[in-house]
């Protein structure tokens, strides 16, 4: 993921991330998008700053006079970045596994519907109705319409999709609620490689989708 992304978590995902509110499943995929995305990454360490400022001064009710100047110095400072280790193994040729991915088991693409592949993910700490995949889709394939029982959080990993919401590409990531309905569909070129962590089940739109869901596992 050379390229800068333009979609981003919310504010509010991000904050939930940097506290450690995030399902373990949702925070892997925010993971997956900072590496690539240098802005988010400074938010969500000023959100730990602010955050690791505020729990310092707990539980004396009033905080030091510097605590604000303190933290605020501290946003200024670079950012301390660990070399990355070396990579595991190419989800396809150029797509290297995001290193949120690489102490898990990751097994083999498996198919899952006409130019659909997926693998599914075990996430250690994952709460029941947490499911964490990722998914190649082929170059001008259209998902089956749905909607979400819970939030949905994508990373693009390669290639790109675009449904009613705007073109997503390499390390956008896209976030539905159980409001909307969406049908993505891969943009043409290089397949579409998303991670993926949804709650709860997907709601199928048609008969076609809803009869193989049970086998698929979605
Ligand atoms: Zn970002």
């Amino acid at each position: 993921m050379n390229r800068t992304p333009k979609h981003h978590p919310t504010e509010s995902t991000l904050l939930r991330f940097a506290a450690g509110r995030l399902p373990a499943s949702h925070a892997l995929v925010v993971a997956a998008h900072l590496e690539g995305c240098p802005a988010c990454r400074a938010g969500v360490r000023a959100a730990e700053i602010v955050g690791g400022a505020l729990l310092a001064e707990m539980p004396a009710a009033v905080m030091a006079e510097d605590a604000l100047t303190r933290a605020l110095a501290r946003l200024d400072e670079p950012a301390s970045k660990p070399a990355p280790p070396p990579p595991a193994r190419d989800l396809a040729p150029g797509v290297p596994l995001p290193a949120a991915l690489r102490d898990l088991a990751v097994p083999r693409w498996r198919w899952m519907a006409p130019g659909i592949h997926r693998i599914a993910l075990d996430i250690p700490g994952a709460a029941p109705g947490e499911r964490a995949y990722l998914l190649r889709v082929a170059p001008g394939t259209e998902l089956p319409e749905h909607g979400h029982e819970g939030e949905e959080i994508t990373c693009i990993l390669s290639g790109s999709f675009s449904d009613t919401t705007g073109t997503y590409g390499p390390g956008d990531v896209a976030e539905m609620d159980e409001e909307g309905d969406h049908r993505p569909v891969a943009d043409a070129g290089v397949p579409c490689i998303c991670l993926i962590a949804t709650q709860g089940r997907l709601r199928m739109r048609g008969l076609l989708a809803r009869l193989i869901q049970p086998l698929v596992g979605v």
